[in-house]
């Protein structure tokens, strides 16, 4: 099969004239730009309205040996606001600082394809907080026993965790939080929303198009440059345990059928390199071509912005420089990048049941039982979906791209799961078996986007009712002959070797 993705996303080794460690020109005119906005953090204004203190005291507690940041979603060490305010609160206080990040096995049936990339992107972190004399912890085992035992033991003076809208970090939190010290405070800051979540909207929003305004309205005030993280001035006296990387991943109970992938190289430098292709090469057809899938055109970027490796407002900041050349293009990567990404967040923090039925609006659920007993015209099982063994070689083709390749284009994932409800016995089997494939395959899984890309394709969640029909009822309905219309599907289906299957 031949790797489409692979295709100049990251150059190719012999094409890069720095060495394996140096800093491109790119991630080095970032980090002037960094420079110029301020010296440091203390020299920056940092806006409060990102920061939720979680705990009932809120001074650093005396005679402590640091800060630590509890890193989970943001995993990168500069453009992160979470981190930015932790050197901050330990400058102002001129007591070391820490970075500790607490591994646990069976994480949300994430297999080895994403431990490796978490990992080593997490290396990457580590060895440029050594850099920055910031001691970096690997903890294993349950976040709310060994995170509090972590505080305890280093005599800790606070907490700064970031953000994420999804029940197993909302526990972890809640969790943390009873098990910390009295006198220790827990902060929490929105690392990965441009606009913090809680100042977005208070409510889960319908649509984009509601959410739309509240979110940009507000960029004036959020969209700005990032100072630098800086060396810190105080150097913890004692060493972090040395982590041998390569033994951390060997040691992991994980599930290790599925394959990595090597067209993408995670970490910090790795994304910005992609971001820095993409916007040479790709963006000039991001609006005009993001809908094909036989076109390079997308960014490539949600494995990294998944795992926090780059900041999406780094990205869109920088994207926004060619606003003058590529209008419509940054226009729409925008549009995507904040606005549906952002959306995401807000329905994953509003509703408890972002992943099930329970989730979806009233007149989704009425139409979807009203044809639940419709006759679907294939039944398939988990695992014919999942081997592609479906009669349709487009689905079976886009089925391949994502087990093989860790990401399934952007359209095609509409299409893909829209017909896991025509081929699967009942809603809630469609929803728990796309989410089931979408988070064991795809690099980017276990996302908010994920769940509402699931929610809004079964369940009609952002979206209105349409003409109504059997199985679907009044859910958006997709189809082979509107793909057909759309792009070049023989050149999809041969490139994944998409063939068709007949039941025997
Ligand atoms: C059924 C289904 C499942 C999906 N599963 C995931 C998932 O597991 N993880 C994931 O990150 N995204 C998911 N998406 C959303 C979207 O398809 C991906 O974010 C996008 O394809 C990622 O590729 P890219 O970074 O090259 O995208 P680009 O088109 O370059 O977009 C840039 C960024 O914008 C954001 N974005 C783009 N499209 C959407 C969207 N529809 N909703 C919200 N944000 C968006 C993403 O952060 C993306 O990285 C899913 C969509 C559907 C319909």
């Amino acid at each position: 099969m031949k790797r489409f993705l692979e295709t100049n996303d990251q150059q190719s080794s012999s094409k890069k004239t720095k060495t394996e460690n140096s800093s491109s020109d790119f991630v080095i005119s970032i980090q002037n730009n960094r420079l110029k906005t301020a010296e440091s953090i203390r020299d920056f204004k940092f806006n409060k309205k990102r920061v939720k203190i979680l705990s009932k005291v809120e001074d650093v507690a005396e005679k402590s040996n640091g800060i630590a940041y509890w890193m989970a979603r943001d995993q990168r060490v500069q453009d992160n606001w979470a981190l930015l305010f932790s050197q901050n609160l330990a400058i102002k206080n001129k007591i070391p600082l820490h970075v500790v990040f607490c591994l646990t096995d069976g994480f949300l049936g994430a297999t080895i394809r994403h431990f490796d990339f978490m990992l080593k992107g997490l290396e990457e972190v580590a060895n440029d907080c050594t850099t920055l004399n910031i001691n970096f912890h690997l903890l294993r085992g349950e976040h709310t026993k060994e995170i509090p035992k972590f505080i305890k033991n280093n005599k800790i003076g606070a907490v700064v965790c970031d953000f994420s809208p999804l029940r197993i970090h909302r526990s972890w939190v809640d969790g943390i939080k009873k098990e910390l010290p009295p006198y220790v405070p827990l902060v929490q800051v929105d690392a990965h929303n441009i606009v913090p979540i809680w100042i977005t909207s208070d409510k889960q929003e319908y649509a984009a198009r509601t959410i739309r305004n509240k979110i940009n309205s507000k960029l004036g005030e959020f969209l700005t440059e990032f100072p630098p993280l800086v060396k810190h001035p105080h150097k913890s006296t004692e060493m972090p345990d040395k982590i041998d990387w390569k033994k951390t991943l060997q040691s992991l109970k994980v599930d290790e059928t599925v394959g990595v992938v090597d067209w993408i190289k995670p970490g910090y430098k790795n994304a910005v390199e992609v971001l820095e292709t993409f916007i040479n090469k790709r963006l000039k057809v991001f609006a005009t071509k993001r809908n094909d899938p036989t076109i390079n055109a997308l960014s490539n970027l949600s494995p990294f912005f998944h795992f926090g490796q780059i900041s999406v407002q780094r990205a869109i900041i920088e994207v926004q420089k060619h606003k003058s050349k590529a209008k419509d293009s940054v226009d729409a990567f925008c549009e995507e990048a904040i606005v549906r990404r952002e959306l995401s967040d807000n329905f994953c923090f509003h509703n408890k049941n972002y992943d099930n039925l329970d989730g979806i609006t009233d007149w989704a659920k009425i139409t979807l039982n009203a044809h639940r007993k419709d006759k679907r015209p294939y039944l398939y099982t988990r695992d014919e979906l999942e081997k592609s063994k479906t009669h349709d070689d487009l689905w079976n083709a886009a089925q391949n791209q994502l087990r093989v390749e860790a990401k399934l284009h952007g359209f095609l994932r509409m299409y893909w799961a829209k017909k896991i409800l025509e081929w699967t016995a009942s809603p809630e089997e469609a929803l728990e078996t796309a989410i089931y494939l979408n988070d064991r395959y795809n690099l980017d899984g276990r996302d908010p986007n994920g769940y509402v890309g699931c929610m809004w394709s079964i369940g009609g969640i952002h979206d209105q009712g349409w003409g109504e029909r059997a199985v679907f009822g009044k859910i958006r309905y997709m189809n082979y002959e509107g793909c057909k219309r759309k792009f070049d599907i023989k050149a999809f289906i041969a490139r994944y070797g998409g063939v068709v299957h007949k039941k025997k």
